[in-house]
């Protein structure tokens, strides 16, 4: 199949159905061996330093791996899409425009389908068919998922890893089925985490240091049991129809309709403290003002830029918070007995 590369989560049954393999180049960037070659690659280029290190990755990927066509989110994304967008039509990359509409609403998103359909020239009944194949991957990622929190057998990294794959399926979604139906038996076996542990959400962009921030939470007896946007790659409320399942999908619209899916899952999974992750640069950074008025639980905001590991000064933060936190619960204990 052709690749085409996508530079966040979007409606990828009309692209396979259209005969395309979608490549996140997200992913492509943040697996490379040394991202920080791919984001030098765009700055040569002339992306300015202060602009977001994902941006500039993505167009290192793109540069290091050839691809010639390319989707860009145009509403619902990232302002600097836009531009990323104008420099690869000026590198003769094939450009695709996507909109999601401004608030969810699936008949103005079936118009949104319906256009990026007609683009590629195949009809969105084409796309349905291929949504009702990824469904069953979509239910083992969200089955991933209730494993992390309810019952205590997937890291918070894995957790992260599998809900972030599902904006392309690792660009198989037949091995990603396998792989992780195999991953999945394996976790059955394990020996659930300490059920003391701190549980923590993770909202906001996926982190350039992943890789590092899951493993350090959990040697200092934490783990995350919640990633927010990774989840909603995976389609949690897919209804019944591609219109219905990418209006339900809460990323690309207001950070109130996110609020209301992270505010539920926070209750329900019993989440001690939420790290919020900002990307330098990033204009959803500013958002932060509104989590730390709405979210009535500790929040611990962490910046990343393209530093691709924790600093010390990062892992000393950390410690700070997991620390208040395992000091407020001891206290509320006392006082439960007292
Ligand atoms: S982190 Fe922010 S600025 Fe960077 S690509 Fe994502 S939305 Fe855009």
């Amino acid at each position: 199949m052709k690749k085409i590369g996508i530079t966040t989560t979007v409606p990828i049954e009309v692209l396979l159905a259209a005969g395309y393999q979608p490549v996140d180049l997200n992913n492509v960037f943040i697996t490379d061996p040394s991202p920080e070659r791919l984001v030098y690659i765009a700055e040569r280029a002339g992306f300015p330093l202060n602009c977001c290190s994902w941006i500039k990755g993505i167009y290192g990927a793109c540069m290091e791996h050839k691809i010639d066509t390319v989707l860009c989110v145009t509403t619902g994304d990232c302002s600097n899409t836009i531009m990323l967008m104008e420099v690869l039509k000026l590198k003769e990359i094939n450009v695709v425009p996507f909109a999601y509409p401004d608030k969810p609403d699936s008949q103005r998103m079936q118009h949104a389908l319906q256009a990026l359909a007609e683009t590629l020239k195949i009809s969105l009944d084409a796309a349905e068919q291929v949504r009702a194949e990824l469904a069953s991957c979509r239910r083992l990622a969200l089955k991933l998922d209730e494993l992390t929190w309810r019952e205590g057998l997937v890291s918070g990294f894995e957790n992260h890893l599998w809900l972030v794959s599902a904006s392309d399926f690792n660009q198989d979604h037949h091995k990603y089925y396998q792989e992780l139906q195999e991953l999945l038996a394996q976790c059955q076996q394990r020996q659930p985490y300490p059920s003391e542990w701190l549980k923590l959400a993770y909202i906001g962009v996926p982190s350039v240091y992943g890789q590092d921030l899951y493993p350090y939470l959990e040697n200092n007896g934490a783990r995350v049991v919640f990633n927010e946007i990774q989840r909603q790659f995976a389609m949690p409320q897919p209804g019944d129809s591609l219109a219905e399942q990418y209006s339900n999908y809460t990323y690309p619209y207001s950070i109130y309709d996110r609020l209301k899916d992270i505010t539920a899952e926070l209750k329900k999974r019993h989440i001690d403290g939420v790290i919020h992750y900002v990307q330098a640069f990033c204009h959803r950074g500013i958002g932060d003002i509104i989590f730390r008025d709405v979210i009535k639980l500790p929040i611990l905001t962490l910046e990343g830029n393209d530093d691709f590991f924790l600093t010390h000064h990062l892992k000393t933060r950390i410690e700070a918070f997991l620390d208040m936190l395992q000091r407020s619960r001891r206290r509320a204990k006392i006082v439960e007995e007292v």
